[in-house]
This record gives C-alpha cells, sequence and structure tokens, in this order.
C-alpha cells in the first residue's frame, strides 16, 4: 500500500494544528528548575523539515528554549559515533527502564549498565564517555560541535538556566556518584555531570531540533547544510532508542497515540522523526504531570494522526511536490 502527500497539505494540516492546539491551556511550566519556571507559558512553535531541507515553521519558532533532554539524544549520536553501536549496546544498552527519567531506583535494579543514554544514568554516563577522556573543555567543545552539526547551527549557552540547574542538581548528583560506585562511568563523575547539567542548559530553536531530526530521518545527512554528520547505519540505533524511551515511563503510551519516535525535554520542546520522511519539533512550556509539553504534544500527535504518517502503519508514504 502507498500513498502520497503534497507538501501544501502538509502545510494546511501543520497550520491547522497551530490553530487548534493553541487554545489548550492545560499544563504548567517545570517547577524543579527555578529558570524554567518563569519562561512565558504561552510561547509556541511547530517546525518541520523536509528531506530536501525545505522548512515550515509556524508560531514561535525562534524562541531559544532549554533542550533539555532532548540533548540527550544528540550525544547519544556523539558517543554511538565514537564507540560503534556494539560498544553502546555494552557500556549502557538499549532498553527502556520503564521509570522516571531521574529514577536511582533504575540504577539499582540493573545489574551491568545503565539501560539507555536517553534517561538521566544512560546521559551522564555518554558525557563521561565523549572525547577526549578528562579534557572537560575539549569533550565541551565535541559535544557543542556535534550538535551544531545535527542542527546545523549552533546552539547557545542559557547562563541563567545552567545556574539555576547546577544549584538544584542534587538528584543527578547522586546518580552519578551511584554510577562511579558500579564502575559505570568513564570520566571524572563531576566532570560527566556538568557536561550533562551544560547541554541540558542549551538554548535551542524548534527549527534547530526539526533539522536535528530530519538529519537522523535522512540517514546522517544534514538537510540544510548537507553535510555527512554521521554513518547512515546509525540511523535506525538512534531512532530505535528515542522509539523505546522518548517518553520515559509513558513511552508505550505516546507510540500507541502519536506513531512517531520522538524525544521530550521539561523544558517543553519534542522533537520526532520519521526516517525518510520528515523531522518535527514543537514546544510550549506547559507540562503535564510526566513531565511532557502538553500542546507539544498534542501538535505533533495532530499532525501525524491526520496526515495518517503512522510509522507502524502498512501503508507507505511518499511526499511530492
Ligand atoms: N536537565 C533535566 C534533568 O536532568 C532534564 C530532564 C528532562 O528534560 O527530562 O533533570
Amino acid at each position: 500500500m502507498i500513498k502520497t502527500i503534497s507538501k501544501s497539505q502538509i502545510k494546511e494540516v501543520a497550520q491547522e494544528a497551530y490553530e487548534v492546539v493553541k487554545k489548550e491551556n492545560g499544563g504548567a511550566n517545570a517547577n524543579y528548575i527555578p529558570y524554567l519556571a518563569n519562561i512565558d507559558k504561552d510561547l509556541f512553535g511547530v517546525s518541520i523539515c523536509l528531506m530536501d531541507g525545505e522548512i515550515i515553521n509556524i508560531g514561535d519558532t525562534t524562541f531559544k528554549f532549554g533542550i533539555e533532554s532532548v540533548s540527550k539524544v544528540h550525544t547519544a549520536i556523539l558517543a554511538l559515533k565514537e564507540y560503534g553501536a556494539d560498544k553502546i549496546l555494552e557500556l549502557i544498552g538499549a532498553d527502556a527502564t520503564g521509570l522516571p527519567f531521574n529514577s536511582i531506583e533504575a540504577i539499582l535494579l540493573e545489574k551491568d549498565h545503565p539501560s539507555t543514554p536517553l534517561v538521566n544514568a544512560g546521559a551522564i554516563v555518554a558525557c563521561s564517555l565523549v572525547k577526549p577522556l578528562g579534557n572537560s573543555d575539549e569533550k565541551w567543545a565535541a559535544i557543542v560541535q556535534n550538535i551544531t552539526d545535527i542542527a546545523g547551527s549552533a546552539p547557545v549557552l542559557i547562563d541563567e538556566l545552567y545556574k539555576s540547574e547546577s544549584d538544584t542538581n542534587y538528584n543527578n548528583r547522586a546518580i552519578a556518584w551511584l554510577l562511579k560506585n558500579y564502575d559505570r562511568i568513564y570520566d571524572d563523575p563531576t566532570m560527566a555531570l556538568d557536561l550533562y547539567t551544560r547541554q541540558c542548559s542549551l538554548g535551542i530553536t524548534t527549527e534547530q531540533l526539526a533539522i536535528s531530526a530530519a538529519t537522523i530521518a535522512n540517514n546522517g545527512v544534514n538537510p540544510v547544510t548537507h553535510k555527512n554528520v554521521f554513518d547512515a547505519s546509525l540511523t535506525p540505533p538512534i531512532t530505535s532508542l528515542i522509539a523505546s524511551v522518548g517518553f520515559y515511563e509513558h513511552t508505550g503510551d505516546w507510540m500507541y497515540t502519536s506513531g512517531i519516535p520522538a524525544k521530550s525535554g521539561v523544558g517543553g520542546g519534542i522533537m520526532g522523526v520519521l526516517p525518510g520522511l520528515m523531522g518535527i519539533s514543537t514546544f510550549a512550556p506547559p507540562l503535564d504531570s510526566a513531565g511532557n509539553s502538553v500542546k507539544a504534544q498534542a501538535a505533533v500527535k495532530y499532525i501525524i494522526n491526520k496526515l495518517g504518517i503512522n510509522i507502524f502503519s502498512a501503508t507507505q508514504v511518499t511526499i511530492k511536490e
């Protein structure tokens, strides 16, 4: 079964989703990170990047919000590039924890590794693995360069967010030291945690995240800059990680209702990947009780369902002019 959709259909549906979802006012900004609590709750943006580099932007798509956990995907790609898919499977794993993003229990339940680079424990381990080991400045430069390549332009550190997170990240400090206790972290734990906290505090736009997702969807070639950022063989493992744990303990519900592998962050952003078709990103600060943006989720679901481009569908979709 093959179906063709047009670019103008995608634009219409994205605009419709924006208008419908804009009226929703459920949820509340993240309150455990002081900076995020104060962001304008009415900001809302939708961006889609197609495989030919064409971008659809609606609403607040140039506002730089905290990338937060979406950055786990970018640095997982860097670790995959540096160590290969097999080694990352061995050192970090590729299983959903079924538990919240910052779970200590998940570390205690696992025998050998932290399960996935897309929860806090695995993301801190991924930061510890970034080369060159022992050099915080060069590791940070590698992390930022990697995000820049994937997103097509540089993210900007939000100093106030970095300070806000560093002052309050007691749970993540416990995670880093617990990992050290079990010999599952590969550089200085304090340094790895600081790199993780800093990458979460990077400001990013929906346009940059839509391009990031499109780079993954396009076998590692950034469709806007045309730079070959990573080997095509890494698109399936990274997309599978996103599909299995992108919404933490609610990932099953997300996949069941949306049909698109996507990663959320407490900054209010979501980044979704449809291999071979598009990258999509939506952003709005108010979150549901699980820490996922109410409007961002609703907008992605609206677009994917209305266009009928569910990744699990037997219908193969192509996009025409
Ligand atoms: N920096 C946040 C934390 O580690 C990220 C959480 C998220 O976006 O899920 O608590």
